[in-house]
């Protein structure tokens, strides 16, 4: 079986694994880094980024992560594309293993490890719902909310998420349909209350929705509605939407490393304080997979900084 070796290997390529790796290269670490199976991460998948700062007139989800991938490859960062099917942190350098491109079983051996492998939005899994994603549905209302100001939207979940998505999408929309398959909120009482006492949320409980409707062509997508189910009646009504936000939760994308770092209840890996550092010395984690609160992608990115400035401290004082 192949092996490399490297200072630093960074598992993800998001804004916390490309900012790492812009840090950890010009600190001369020589990082490695592993794009995985979506290079770019959730961001590829949003429609327009405005509150990125540097660019005053926004940029495309996709164009800010390409501008990422490239800063980092100035750098000479070690580029690789591959899935990570197998992690050893029991001793020094760790071992993770690799299905390459190449489709070749490889291992790395490495002297300091940074996790931004990010977590996943869970969607509801419809066809209709995919066709849309990007343009009429999504999983972000901090990122892609503005698009819709002055508009009707739903919100689907009836968790804290989605209580606070609707409470957010209420300030810029017209009207919010917080759309949950009970009748009663999950969400913390406090988040409850502000859903209840906000006048332009309306909620439709027991309800699920199965169909989103408008125009998709080669070049735009128009959604113009959704078809609720109410779950015991059965009975399908439409409401008329701009966009829909699924709120229903993440999936941190932590599975091959849980049972190596400690990982909380959902498999977010837990870092200690105000820092990316694991329960493992020389074992960090940066954006989403240890974020349960903000998951944004300068949040992300500034995550990525302290992850390859702790590795560089961390290698300085292992001296090896
Ligand atoms: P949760 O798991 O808490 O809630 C998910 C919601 O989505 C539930 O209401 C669930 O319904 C619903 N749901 C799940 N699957 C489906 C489906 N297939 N179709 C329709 N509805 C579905 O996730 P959140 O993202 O809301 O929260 C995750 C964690 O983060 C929680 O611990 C939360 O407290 C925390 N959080 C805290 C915040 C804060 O403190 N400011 C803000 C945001 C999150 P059901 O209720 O029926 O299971």
């Amino acid at each position: 079986m192949k092996t490399s070796f490297t200072n630093c290997l960074i598992i993800g390529s998001g804004p916390a694994g490309y900012t790492a790796a812009i840090y950890a290269a010009r600190a001369d670490m020589k990082p490695m880094l592993y794009e995985g199976m979506q290079p770019g991460g959730q961001l590829t998948i949003t429609t327009e980024i405005e509150n990125f700062p540097g660019f005053p007139n926004g940029i495309s989800g996709a164009e800010l992560m390409e501008q990422m991938r490239r800063q980092a490859l100035n750098f000479d960062v070690d580029m690789r594309r591959g899935t990570i099917t197998k992690a050893d942190f029991s001793s020094r350098p760790f071992k993770v293993w690799v299905d390459d491109d190449d489709y070749e079983e490889h291992v790395i051996e490495a002297k300091t490890v940074i996790i931004a492998t990010g977590a996943t939005a869970r969607w509801l899994g419809l066809e209709s719902e995919s066709e849309f994603r990007g343009g009429g549905v999504s999983a972000c209302a901090t990122c892609d909310g503005f698009f819709y100001r002055g508009m009707d939207v739903a919100v689907v979940g009836g968790g804290d998420t989605a209580c606070e998505e609707a409470t957010y999408l209420a300030k810029i929309c017209k009207k919010v349909y917080l759309i949950h398959r009970r009748d009663q909120l999950r969400a913390s009482k406090a988040m409850q209350c502000r859903v209840m006492e906000t006048e332009n949320i309306i909620p439709v409980w027991n309800s699920r929705i199965v169909e989103f409707f408008g125009e998709v062509d080669k070049f735009d997508k128009v959604l113009r509605g959704i078809k609720v189910e109410n779950i015991p009646a059965g009975e399908i009504t439409e409401i008329a939407v701009d966009g829909v936000f699924i709120a229903i939760g993440h999936h941190p994308n932590s599975d091959v490393f849980k049972d190596q770092i400690h990982v909380d209840q959902e498999g977010y890996i837990i870092t200690q304080g105000h820092s990316t550092q694991t329960n493992i010395p020389g074992v960090f984690a940066a954006g989403d997979i240890q974020d349960t609160q903000f998951r944004q992608a300068i949040t992300a990115a500034a995550s990525g900084c302290m992850a390859a400035i702790e590795a560089e401290r961390f290698l300085l004082d292992a001296k090896d």
